[in-house]
């Protein structure tokens, strides 16, 4: 797995929150990055048409690591 930077706002360290198809009610896929600190976060995103999972995991970790800091 890709390692997550320090958050870009406090430097805090930062988890992937993912959902999945079997969780809860929705069928809805999303993965995001979020600070345990300071709970800035990357924007929601979602699936593209067939996208994998783990595709749609590093798109948000690719977002969340070129932030600026
Ligand atoms: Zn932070």
């Amino acid at each position: 797995m890709i390692a997550l930077n320090p958050c870009p706002k406090c430097g805090g360290k930062a988890k992937l929150i993912r959902g999945l198809p079997n969780m809860g009610n929705s069928k809805t896929r999303y993965a995001l990055v979020q600070c345990r600190v300071c709970f800035y976060k990357t924007p929601t995103l979602r699936p593209e048409q067939d996208e994998s999972s783990e595709s749609l995991k590093n798109r948000a970790i690719s977002l969340w690591n070129s932030e600026t800091r």
